[in-house]
């Protein structure tokens, strides 16, 4: 998987695996298919955004996440639910929508993409902010795991607040660092599961938002704008 930009410096990503160790959970790890990296770029992105395929493969992935919480309701009423639930969600292009900067700006630049972000004013995706609406309401923990790196938390939770996105952690990139998301992220959701947190569901637009387990179902949804590996 490559970026048409920097990959050093990549977006945010989030991940789900399923519980080890602490929780003694199955290990859940993804196995991404193949990926053609002359279908990703900016306008190829936008414009399957807007297609029919776009929307049933967001259909899907938040159908099953909601499927997964009810699992666990149902299980927790039986007595056989681990843990305290949490849903683990990325940002960019999962919760949080770029498409407006995206759609100004055909050529990616980090600056430019941090200009956007200190703007705190992007949209959401309706239905992932449904999802996790719904998700703390009944009773799952809601954990942001984002390869966006600290210097971005103050004008990230400006546009989460903005946005009227509740939630109770905010996990991200450590400054200066520049590894993979899968590297980022895997270590952030065990430091979720050694809180206590059973993670029911794990949400992203990126297959590294998902890889490396540590969570009990994975959920990909659709993005042709980026890689992020
Ligand atoms: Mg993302």
């Amino acid at each position: 998987m490559r970026l048409p930009f920097n990959p050093s410096l990549l977006l945010a990503l989030s991940a789900l695996t399923l519980g080890q160790g602490v929780l003694a959970l199955p290990a859940n790890d993804v196995k991404p298919p193949p990926l053609v990296e002359k279908d990703f770029g900016n306008k190829i992105g936008i414009d399957f955004s807007k297609t029919s395929e776009y929307k049933k493969e967001t259909d899907k992935a938040i159908a099953d996440a909601y499927a997964a919480c009810k699992q666990y309701l149902k299980d927790k009423e039986k007595g056989s639910a681990k843990g305290k639930p949490a849903v683990v969600s990325d940002l960019d292009e999962t919760l949080i929508d770029n498409r407006p900067h995206f759609e100004k700006t055909p050529k990616f630049s980090w600056p430019g993409f941090e200009a956007w972000i200190k703007q705190a004013d992007a949209p959401l995706l309706p239905k992932t902010a449904e999802f996790i609406q719904w998700a703390r309401k009944n009773g799952f923990a809601i954990f942001f795991v984002t390869g966006r790196h600290e210097g971005l938390r103050a004008d990230t939770i400006a546009n989460l607040v903005k946005r009227q996105v509740a939630y109770d952690g905010l996990l991200m990139r450590k400054q200066g660092d520049g590894g993979g998301a899968e590297s980022v992220k895997v270590p952030l959701r065990e430091q979720i599961e050694k809180m206590g947190f059973t993670i029911v569901v794990n949400i992203g637009d990126q297959w590294s938002d998902l890889k490396g387990g540590h969570a009990v179902d994975c959920e990909k949804l659709p993005n042709k704008i980026y890689l992020v590996e």
